[in-house]
Formats: structure tokens, sequence, C-alpha cells
């Protein structure tokens, strides 16, 4: 037998698959997606099975062929599906495949690990082979293909007798607990008889002896009333031992989940819950744009949906843009569906992260949520995919190699025959547009559950404030709508737009303003840490007291961080309690959720915060959305610059007056007339959609024009400028007379980390020779950074235009 191999090296120059031969001692358990160990020249690396083939194809020499030496997987790793999916990626994206398995598969498995069998049904095994089981009744996988041990193993693996056990290397190795259970070994009634004299030591002891199959936590037994005096008096007549239990590491273990009944849909909901239950039943591959107002019951859906999808017995992947600012979805989908849910993001830690994986592999878990990776969750049988909030730009990853889930989410519906949901109250212009042509189906909440009304959205244009002679950030009327709800007691929400709007240092004489040494860009103050901080190349320096160009003592901070506008606020409410959710206040693992249920629980009136807090908030109490600076991101280098804007502000509105308490919102901006601003007030997607739509048209931008953008780095200027006179040409050479190349020319961050950076963009519709010169391209310059650190870089439906 033959495996083909993709090798473990990222070099375009082996990116394609090895034969090699597979021992008969290892045929027993070789399969397609195992990861194996191989000579390769002189070393031994890492490969991946991609294939196996009874005879080698007609060319090759098999008397040539080396070994496999090991297989280090018990189960595949990687899916037939997963396989398929890189090679068409691959293609398309321009991509090396190890790079793509390499995102695929939780890093887990690149750590330390070790992996072993253990025995499930010892009946079942030759006692032969039970000999070899440590005292732990572990078997390690190494030592059994040393011994040839495999093709013993292979059947009593497959029906289940022995299984597979990975044990993670010291940080991620399994949680232990403190934990209790009766000492075997006694007549249980004998001692239930003598301990009828002390009920609550009968009570504790009979409630372990029934449990005694079952790990019972030592916090549980306190929790559960006992005392833990009887568990102490218990332990000294060694009736009961104390010891220490692995637990699952669960990231919701500690919590209680009180089931969460699913409600009557609305007549709205019914017609969407519809239209998807009929293609999951008819197993047919659909999408669909689910675009429904915030609170519109869009999540309702999805879970009924889901719901169907397991009666029917297959899998359903629901992806969110990023797990730790939505835990109350997390909740309600864990309150649904309990443990049959794999939560998947990258606050878990790596052991965490292969526990949910290998739930999902083993078909533990049937649901997942997760974060813009878990798009290659390794089910077998999926029966719907959902992205929420499917504009989010967290779904396109920006490093190598780049994918953006929707394209993968969309692969894996037609290889699974099951419908694909985008849902969004603001949907994406490329996606909006493709349900406009029929290619989606669109399905529309336009109003709230139980007939909320929208919230009053109220503009403030913050000129007229400067001219009346307020200088500060908060206007008249912000200030008054937050004083009455604070009379009230009820909460209020501010929004402070972060994006392109950092603070800087400052020289009040000269103008001068500390740059980054290694980029082109001002560097940002860092009040906590009381430094200056390039957020591009991490450069940081210590904030000068006199100005560096003319001396002055008069530089100081400017622009105005998260902690100065708290700061500004308690001086001007000094009643107020304020939370505030920034970088700085949730870097902490939970501070998130924590600072959260704290406003929940009414801790806190104002809730102050960045971007995070734009989403998933659902709190009854919150009565008043304050956006403080609207328009920061407008004037971005950036043709998304006014759908992110629409977007982002339509999102904040969202979190007032989503209960009973009518909602108000108040946006301050200095571009009252902006449409992008208008329409977020009138809650018209559609007006919006279309005024934006002509703007793409006229300026020949997605979704009229597909584009790619290529940007070319070195810190020899003359380089950069040679190599993109090179990457124009072949670009001209291979495009028709339809498509755009624009540029060379320097990208709007020229300088990075002392690179110089220069762009090309291409715009087009329908270039049949563009994939070919993408793959020269790649592959050429791809030497050339070896060999020189030249780098190019290819992205193709760009989703940042820095
Ligand atoms: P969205 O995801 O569109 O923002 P949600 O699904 O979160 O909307 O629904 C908003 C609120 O309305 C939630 O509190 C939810 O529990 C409730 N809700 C959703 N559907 C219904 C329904 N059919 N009947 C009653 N309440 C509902
Ligand atoms: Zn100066
Ligand atoms: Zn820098």
């Amino acid at each position: 037998m033959i495996a083909k191999v993709i090798v473990d090296i990222p070099s375009k120059s082996v990116d394609f698959t090895f034969d090699y031969i597979i021992p008969s001692r290892l045929q027993s358990m070789i399969q397609v997606g195992m990861r194996v160990v191989v000579p390769f020249g002189h070393r031994t690396i890492q490969g991946y099975v991609m294939v196996i083939t009874e005879q080698p194809d007609n060319s090759i020499d098999i008397s040539k062929l080396k070994e496999i030496k090991e297989i280090q997987d018990i189960k595949p790793e990687l899916t037939q599906e997963l396989i398929e999916l890189t090679d068409w990626y691959n293609n398309y994206f321009v991509t090396k495949r190890i790079s793509m398995l390499e995102v695929m598969l939780p890093s887990a498995i690149k750590a330390k690990y070790t992996k072993v069998f253990s025995v499930v049904d010892s009946e079942a095994v030759p006692l032969q082979l039970q000999r070899r089981f440590n005292e732990e009744g572990h078997y390690l996988y190494k030592t059994a293909q040393q011994n040839d041990d495999l093709a013993t193993i292979a059947p009593l693996l497959k029906n289940g007798a022995i299984e597979e056990v990975t044990i993670l290397s010291q940080k991620l190795s399994k949680k232990k607990q403190r934990a209790v259970r009766v000492i075997e070994d006694f007549d249980y009634d004998a001692v239930l008889g003598s301990l009828e004299k002390s009920p609550k030591q009968y009570d504790l002891y009979a409630y372990l002896v029934d449990e005694r199959h079952h790990t019972v936590m030592l916090k549980h037994i306190e929790e559960m009333g006992f005392s833990k005096s009887s568990v102490d008096t218990l332990t000294r007549k060694a009736y009961i031992e104390k010891y220490d239990a692995i637990v699952e590491r669960d990231p919701f273990e500690t919590r209680v989940f009180e089931k969460d009944e699913k409600q009557l849909l609305t007549s709205e909901q019914q017609q969407a819950f519809d239209a998807i239950l009929e293609t999951i039943k008819t197993h047919e591959q659909r999408t669909f744009l689910l675009h429904g107002v915030t609170g519109s019951g869009k999540t309702e859906v999805y879970l009924q949906t889901i719901e169907e999808v397991l009666n029917l017995d297959r899998q359903a992947m629901m992806l969110v843009p990023e797990i730790a600012l939505t835990p109350q979805m997390v909740l309600r989908f864990k309150r649904r569906f309990g443990d049959e849910v794999a939560v998947l993001h990258s606050g878990l830690s790596k052991g965490e992260r292969y526990d949910e994986w290998q739930k999902i592999r083993d078909g533990k878990a049937r649901v997942s949520v997760g974060a813009r990776s878990s798009v290659f969750a390794p089910f077998k049988d999926l029966g719907m995919i959902i992205i929420d909030e499917e504009h989010e730009s967290s779904y396109k990853q920006e490093d190598y190699p780049r994918y953006h889930a929707r394209d993968i989410a969309q692969w894996r519906s037609q290889y699974h025959d099951c419908p694909l949901i985008l849902g969004s109250a603001t949907p994406s212009l490329e996606s909006y547009a493709r349900a406009d042509k029929g290619v989606y189906e669109l399905l529309s909440l336009p109003h709230r559950v139980n007939q909320q009304a929208m919230p009053e959205i109220e503009i403030v244009d913050m000129r007229a404030e400067l001219s009346a002679g307020n200088r500060s950030m908060f206007s008249g009327q912000l200030r008054e709508a937050i004083q009455q709800r604070l009379d009230r007691k009820e909460q209020i929400v501010l929004f402070l737009n972060r994006r392109g709007y950092a603070s800087f240092m400052l020289c009040r004489d000269c103008g001068h303003v500390p740059q980054c040494p290694n980029c082109d860009i001002s560097l940002t103050y860092h009040k906590s840490t009381d430094q200056l901080k390039c957020h591009y190349c991490g450069h940081r320096e210590t904030p000068p007291n006199k100005c560096p160009s003319c001396e002055s003592e008069h530089i100081r901070q400017v622009g105005t961080g998260t902690q100065r506008v708290e700061e500004l606020l308690q001086e001007a409410f000094q009643e107020a309690r304020i939370i505030r959710m920034d970088v700085d206040t949730t870097s902490r693992k939970g501070a998130h959720e924590k600072l959260l249920d704290d406003f929940g629980a009414g801790k806190g009136d104002i809730l102050l915060g960045t971007q995070m807090i734009a989403k998933g908030l659902d709190f009854p109490n919150i009565t008043l959305v304050g956006v403080l600076n609207a328009d920061t991101m407008l004037n971005l280098p950036d043709f998304r610059a006014s759908e992110r804007t629409y977007q982002l502000l339509t999102q904040v509105a969202g979190r007032a007056g989503r209960h009973e308490k009518e909602g108000e919102v108040i946006i301050q901006t200095y571009n009252p007339e902006h449409y992008a601003i208008k329409d977020v007030q009138d809650n018209d997607y559609t007006a919006f959609f279309q005024k934006e739509m002509n703007y793409r048209k006229i300026g020949k931008y997605p979704p009229y024009f597909f584009m790619i953008n290529f940007t070319i780095a070195h810190k020899d200027m003359k380089k950069v400028m040679e190599a993109s006179k090179h990457i124009h040409k072949v670009l001209l050479q291979h495009l028709t007379e339809k498509a755009l190349v624009l540029g060379p020319s320097p990208a709007a961050l020229s300088r990075i980390n002392n690179e110089y950076r220069f762009q090309i963009l291409v715009k087009y519709k329908n270039e049949p020779a563009l994939h070919e010169a993408l793959k020269y391209l790649d592959d050429y310059y791809h030497d050339l950074y070896l060999k020189d650190k030249l780098s190019l870089r290819i992205d193709i439906n760009p989703q940042m235009m820095m």
C-alpha cells in the first residue's frame, strides 16, 4: 500500500504529495487524514496522509520509495472533506496546502502530547494484550507500534473495547479537583447500619454509595448542603476517601444551566423557519440571507432550526464574530442544547480547544458555536451552517493563509448539501446585492418581537454645540438625557468609537507629534502604563517631558481615551457608578463577562465602552444609548468606511429598549448630513444600500467589481519599486482591457517596521487568465522572499484597505 503525504515544510517547492510505502505492521491502522512521521531527505519530519492507494502511479519506481516510520494519530484528525477543502482552497486563493492544514487543526496537536490506548471493556481485550497496559490503564501508542500490536488493537478500537486518549503535556494536562468516594470492600449496608445514630453522616454515606460510579467533587458535596465535618468524620473512620479527580475542561463547567424553553414563533419568524426547514429536510444547498433588525428574533430562529437538524440526527455549526463578545449568545445555546454544544474560541487554552474539537470529531457534540476558525470544525454530517453578524470583518483572517469564513462555509454547505444562513441586521453590501439578484434567498424580519418599537434616534450636530460655546465631549442634549436616566434609576450605555481615534502627544508650541521610528505613524499614548506605543510594530517608549523638536514643556496628551472620558464623565455626574469596558479593563480572561454580569446585575449606572459593547448586550433596564463620536471612522481611507459606520451605529443603537421600557439613542456627530448617519436615524437599510451601491458603482468598487490588493514590502525602497514594476507588468500581460490595474503607489501606511510598502490594486469582473498570473507571482515571490525577504502579499477580496 502507498500513502500520498503532504510534508510539514512551509515551502512552495514541496507543496504537493509525496509517495511512501505503508509497511505491513502499520496497514491495519493507517487512515486518510492521519499524521505520520516520514523520512525526507536526511531528515525525519511530520506529514499528513492525503490519499491511500494500492499501487503508486505508473511513472513511479516503487523500489525507490521510502517507508512511513510511524503513525502519530489513532483516529484521523482531518476528515476527507477537509482534505478536499484544502485542494479547492489552495487552487482558488493561492495558498500553500500545509499552511491551510495548519489553520484547520487545533494548535494543541502541534504542541507536546502523547497518545495512548486505554481499555474500556477489559473482557473483550485478550489477556496477552492487557499485560501491556500500565497501572493507569494506558499503553503508549508509540510502544504499541514498536511491539507490532497495531493489527491486534485495530479491531478492538473499532468495536469500542479500546479507546484513544491524548495526554497533553504540563500546561495542557487535565485539570484536577478534590473529589470524594466511598472506600470499596465494605458491606455498605453494614456501614449504613452503624451510622443510623448520626443522620448527617448516614445521608452523606448513602449518597456516596448511590453515586459510587460517578465522580463527586468535594465542592459539590458542600454546595448540596452536606457538612464538611461529616466528610471529615467519615474520612477518619476510613469509610470514604478524598482523592484528585480529573475534570473535563469545560469552560462553562461551573455554571448550572436552567433549561431554556423554546418560544412560540411570530409569523415573520415562522416564515423564515419554514423556508429553512424545507431545505434541511430536502437536503438542499441554499444560501439564505436572514435580514432582521436587532431584537427581531434571529437567534430564536437559529435555535429552533438547529433543533430540527438534531432531530434528523445531523449536526449544526454556528459562527459568531467573537465569542468573548457574545457570552449571552453562548449561554442561550448551552441552555437550549446543553452538552451537545461545543464552544470554540481563542480564549480557550490549547487543551480546552482540543477537548472541544475531539467532542465534535467523535460525535459527542453535535452543535458548535465558535469564532472564525471554528468553520473548520470536523463535523461529518452537517445539516446547517449559520454565520451570525455575517457582515463582520473578523470573519476574514488577515494573516497568511488569508481566508474568509463565509467562503469556507459556502463550500462546506455545498459539500454537505445543507443550507447556509447568513444573519445580520446590517448585511454586507456584497451579500445584500446577491440576495437582491436572487443568488441568495432573502428572509426578512423587519419588526422586533412583541411589537416593540425601534428606539427613537436623535442626531446632535456637534459643530453647533461648539459654536454655542460647548467644548466638552457631551452635548447639552446628551447631558440632560443621562441625568434623567440616573434620576429614574435606568441604565445608560455610552459608546466611544475607537477606530481612527487614538490619543497621542502634541507639542502646543511647534505642533510636533512623536512618531514611531520604524513606521510612518504617530505613537499612541497609553495612560495605564504611561507609555507611547506603536500599534503596528510594537515599539514603545516613555513619553518625553520636553518636546524633542523645540524643547518646549508644553507637550501633552491630546485625543481622548476611554479612561479620560471616564474621568470627565465622573466629574459631570458625580453620583453615577461607571463601568468602563475597553482593551485595558478586559484583558484578563473572563473579565469581559464579569463586567457585563455586574452591569446586568445593576452594579453600574453607565456602561462606557468601545467597539466591544456594540454587540450582544441585551439588558432590560438600558433605556439610553449615547454615541460620543459617530464619525471618526468615516474619514478612514477605505471604500467601506460608510458601510462600517452604518453597521456599527445600527448595532450600537440596537442595544436600547430591547424590552418593555422604551429606548432612546443619541448620536453625536460632526457630519449630521452624511447618509450613513441619516439612514441609521431612519432605520432604513434599503435606503442606505441604494445610495452606497451607487457610490460603489461610480467608484468601481465591490460588489460591482472584484478586487485584489497586492502589497510589496522590503527594507530597500529601490527593490520595492523594481518588484512593483515587475508585478505591474505581469498583471498587464495576463489581464484583459476590462480590468483596472491601479498603482504601484505607496500604501496608506507607507512604512511599517522599517519596511517600505507599495500597493497595486486590481479591479476586475471576469478574467480567465488572472489565476495563472496569481500563481506565477506567488511562486516567483515566494522564492524571492526566502532569498531576500522581499515580500508580496496577495489579498483576494480585501477587507482592509490599509
Ligand atoms: P436577534 O437575534 O434578532 O437580536 P433575539 O433572538 O435575541 O433577536 O430575540 C430578541 C428577544 O426576544 C430575546 O430576548 C428573545 O428571547 C425574545 N424572543 C425571540 N423570539 C421570540 C418569540 N417568538 N416570542 C417571544 N419572545 C421572543
Ligand atoms: Zn515643540
Ligand atoms: Zn512602529
